[in-house]
């Protein structure tokens, strides 16, 4: 079965930036998610694609391995000789290159590994998401060791070619009519060997160091969003590129607030007086109490919109609004004579509920025609 391009299948350009690519996906993963296509399995299966191809398209590592070698670089789980399954993509990648140059292409460098990639996970207030913050995190990582500068070998020594695979990394086998490549004993694929390991890093060329890194999370991030610093992730092997270093953002729950995309919702308690009488009301935004004017008669669950009283957009730019939503709070701990009062009230509403309680009449009505339905 071929597969569909990446490209093709979030509807984006090829040159398309991640924010773009982001767009397509939220767009189409709203459109084709389990929950909203009930068990439709042709369905099912154009989600997973979809993901699928979000997930390569926004990694910068996978990205590139497509843009270069199409679906071949990036699944580990397509046959062709050399694809071990689950394997990482630095070792697809060495397969590929292995497939098309290796073998009797001599004095091809050892196989440099890129350093993975580490994933930071930032805890953040709603108030520090809104605003951005300069964050301090110390990430357990592995650096270029200072004293062989990456090389594995003790000061004043270097690593020697391996005499076994004379650098390739590789070496052939014979089994029977076949050659087989395969990955150098000697070195284990490294090309080279060292002779006398530097004493800092016993010969590994890097060594683990908890890096003290300053992060400025720009305003308006949301849980779900991160933030890629480059070269930030482990050193690679044998001065090979570093990884990136991705900090993930969560942004804590709120004792008042919930966020939706650029807009907060929050709910305020109104008395019954003056959700009747009308009158204003304080309610909390984020940068501080504003009032709001309620007018006579507001019923419990009315929203309001404060316009502009939301998050400002880390992409847009464009600032969401706050969705107040008041809920009339039924009166407690009465005294006597405030429960006789309320009473009077309520006498002197009388039984005409459809002049003061229009919802309640309405109400009753339907319920009558329900129930006169059923015993005809
Ligand atoms: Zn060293
Ligand atoms: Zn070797």
């Amino acid at each position: 079965m071929s597969k569909r391009d990446y490209y093709e299948v979030l509807g984006v350009e090829k040159g398309a930036g991640e924010r773009e690519i982001k767009k397509a996906y939220k767009k189409l993963a709203m459109k084709y998610h389990p929950d909203r296509t009930q068990g439709d399995k042709a369905l099912e299966e154009k989600f997973k694609e979809i993901q699928e191809a979000y997930e390569v398209l926004t990694d910068s590592q996978k990205r590139a391995a497509y843009d270069q070698y199409g679906h071949a670089g990036v699944d580990p789980n397509r046959g062709g000789a050399g694809f071990g399954g689950g394997a990482d993509f630095g070792d697809i990648f060495g397969d590929v290159f292995g497939d098309i140059f290796g073998g009797g292409r001599g004095g091809r460098q050892s196989r440099a590994r890129q350093g993975a990639d580490l994933r930071y996970n930032l805890e953040l207030s709603l108030e520090e998401a809104v605003r951005g913050k300069d964050v301090e995190i110390r990430v357990p990582t592995l650096v270029e060791c200072d004293v062989c500068h990456g090389s594995g070998a003790k000061k004043g020594t270097s690593p020697k070619t391996c005499p076994t695979c004379h650098g390739n990394g590789q070496v052939q086998m014979r089994q029977g009519f076949f050659a087989v490549q395969q990955t150098c004993p000697t070195c284990s694929g490294r090309g080279k060997i060292i002779a006398d390991p530097c004493d800092a890093c016993h010969g590994h060329g890097r060594k683990e160091k908890t890096k003290t890194l300053s992060v400025k999370v720009p305003a308006g991030v949301d849980t779900g969003d991160r933030i890629r610093l480059s070269g930030e992730g482990e050193a690679g092997e044998n001065g090979a590129p570093a990884g990136d270093l991705y900090v993930q953002v969560h942004v804590r729950e709120h004792k008042i607030f919930q966020r939706d995309g650029n807009n907060l919702y929050c709910e305020v308690p109104l008395s019954f007086t003056t959700a009747a009488l009308g009158g204003e009301l304080q309610v909390p935004t984020l940068d501080g109490k504003v009032k709001l004017k309620v007018s006579p008669e507001t019923q419990t669950g009315r929203m309001f919109r404060l316009r502009g009283k939301g998050v400002k957009s880390v992409r847009s730019g464009v600032t969401g609004d706050l969705m107040c939503k008041v809920v009339v709070e039924t009166p407690v701990n009465l005294s006597s004579k405030q429960k006789e009062l309320l009473q009077e009230l309520d006498d002197s509403m009388g039984g005409d509920s459809g002049k003061h309680r229009p919802k309640e009449k309405g109400f009753f009505d339907g319920v009558k025609k329900f129930f006169d339905d059923l015993t005809n």
